[in-house]
């Protein structure tokens, strides 16, 4: 099979969350598996200067973007020995900065027409490039248009007859919400623009579009597929997502163990497997406190966070943990994120009044992300609510015990202490509030002190998993043929 793939971040050429891991790995998968991928990213600054090769596929046009004039130039870089290809849309007006959705002032004013811009190069060039595309597989609102494109024949592409198209749900809060004369720059007939399509509330909606016409949808894990056709979680969509049950799963992302093992990761003070955690982690946390000038000390248990400083990712139980706990949980916590200056600035200030409990680096730092996950003894995620979630498949690999509010992804990957004590990895608390995130800090800490047997085994277990793409992978591949199915039944295939 041929697989496209369309997002708007990847490693190593661009990321700023968990799509990223995503979309930079499973073309890898799905080459180990047989099937030929290609990639289309916008060509960041970033990614253009990746150091990776890059090579001129000599396809360039113009495209009008609401009367204007737009050239789009397409670069590639293949990789994995050929079996997959990255292309760059290339347009040093739209993708030639430093960020890739915004500044300090917010998201860039053009974002509407940035990703327009991208979807319809990515219709254009594929064509222009004679790519057979047997599945377009389409990632977040940045893409949403492309489904639409192909379903509604629009710029009557070749490629249409043989293709299928999939959206990947990685978080339906963000859907790409602009003002309704915006549809002029997706080039679509204005019929299009219905409460059943591409209208949301009199505005233009690019997720819903998506949504809308794909031939198949994915999120990324089974309960948050559950939970986003409820009217708590559904953003708004829970209506138009349930009217789509029947071509709709959640299918759990992986973990690249290239890069997530404490085996034989780079950026961590000393390797470790299952049978030298307890040397290798005692050396990483002492690596860690050096690093971040906690005081060094191999009992105290170190608590990590990771994430974006978001309401989403639970900082703002994290902050009132912090504010009213600090003094009596006797931990060391180690924060790295960076976002909202509300929780950073809240969260520095605990730092300069403890410094010997706190250590905190607002910045994004992919080495200081792997030291943490080896050198803390628990990760606490306790998001509001989170479609996945990678970091703590990461922590249960690095043997660092989850401790997370039982939400979606969170849901199906961590199992708890208490309610399933024969499977469990890890600790969560069910209740969104502030008791409920520090009974479950409490246990968590009673059970690293009190009961160090139980506490191997929620390590040993949890590092002995297996959340590696390849059942994963299996699970697109099927979700591929259903939606080629759909797409003939249909009568486009
Ligand atoms: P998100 O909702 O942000 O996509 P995920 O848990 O799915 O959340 O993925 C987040 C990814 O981004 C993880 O690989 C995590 O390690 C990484 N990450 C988030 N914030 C930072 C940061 N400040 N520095 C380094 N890595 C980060």
């Amino acid at each position: 099979m041929h697989i496209v793939m369309a997002a708007s971040e990847a490693v190593p050429f661009a990321k700023t969350g968990g799509l990223a891991d995503v979309c930079g790995t499973l073309p890898k998968q799905f080459a180990a598996r047989g099937h030929h991928c290609s990639l289309f990213l916008p060509g960041y600054r970033r990614a253009i200067h990746s150091g990776l090769p890059v090579e001129d596929t000599h396809v360039s046009f113009v495209v009008d973007m609401a009367g204007k004039q737009v050239a789009s130039r397409i670069l590639k870089i293949p990789m994995h020995d050929g079996a997959v290809t990255v292309y760059l849309v290339d347009q040093p007006h739209y993708f030639d900065r430093e960020n890739l959705y915004g500044d300090e002032h917010g998201d860039f004013k053009d974002n509407a027409e940035r990703f327009c811009f991208f979807c319809r190069s990515v219709v254009e060039a594929i064509e222009r490039l004679r790519l057979h595309v047997d599945i377009i597989h389409c990632h977040d609102w940045q893409t949403g248009l492309i489904p639409a494109y192909l379903k509604t024949g629009f710029g009557q592409k070749q490629w249409y007859q043989h293709a299928a198209s999939v959206l990947t749900i990685h978080n339906l809060a963000y859907q790409g919400r602009y003002w309704s004369h915006d549809m002029n720059l997706t080039a679509m007939d204005w019929k299009y623009f219905n409460w059943q399509q591409m209208e949301f509330f009199g505005d233009l909606n690019l997720l819903k579009t998506g949504i809308a016409f794909s031939d198949f949808i994915t999120t990324v894990s089974p309960s948050y597929a559950r939970e986003i056709q409820t009217p708590e979680h559904g953003c708004g969509l829970d209506g138009l997502l349930r009217s789509k049950q029947a071509k709709l799963a959640g299918i759990v992302n992986g973990v690249d163990y290239n890069l997530w093992d404490p085996r034989h990761d780079k950026n961590i003070a000393q390797n470790y497997g299952f049978e030298t955690w307890k040397e290798g982690k005692a050396l990483c946390k002492l690596d860690l406190q050096t690093k971040l000038g906690l005081p060094v000390d191999p009992n105290v248990p170190v608590i990590g966070l990771i994430g974006r400083l978001a309401e989403q990712k639970g900082w703002d139980l994290v902050k009132p943990l912090l504010e009213n706990s600090i003094e009596c949980i006797p931990a060391q916590w180690v924060i790295l994120g960076n976002g909202e200056p509300r929780f950073s600035d809240a969260i520095g200030s605990l730092a300069s009044r403890y410094p010997n409990r706190l250590a905190v680096r607002f910045e994004f730092s992919e080495p200081l992300a792997h030291k943490i996950e080896a050198g803390s003894d628990m990760f606490l995620m306790p998001s509001r609510y989170e479609p996945c979630g990678l970091n703590q498949l990461y922590s249960l690999r690095f043997g660092t015990v989850p401790l997370v509010h039982a939400t979606g992804g969170l849901i199906d990957t961590v199992a708890d202490a208490d309610q399933s004590p024969e499977v469990a990895t890890g600790f969560s608390f069910q209740d969104y509030s502030l008791d409920g995130i520090r009974e479950c800090v409490q246990k968590a800490m009673n059970t690293y002190s009190h009961e160090p047997e139980r506490w191997s085994t929620l390590v040993e277990r949890g590092m002995q998993q297996d959340w590696s793409w390849s059942s994963s992978a299996a699970l697109y591949e099927s979700v591929y043929s259903r939606a080629r199915e759909q797409a003939a039944i249909e009568g486009r295939l």
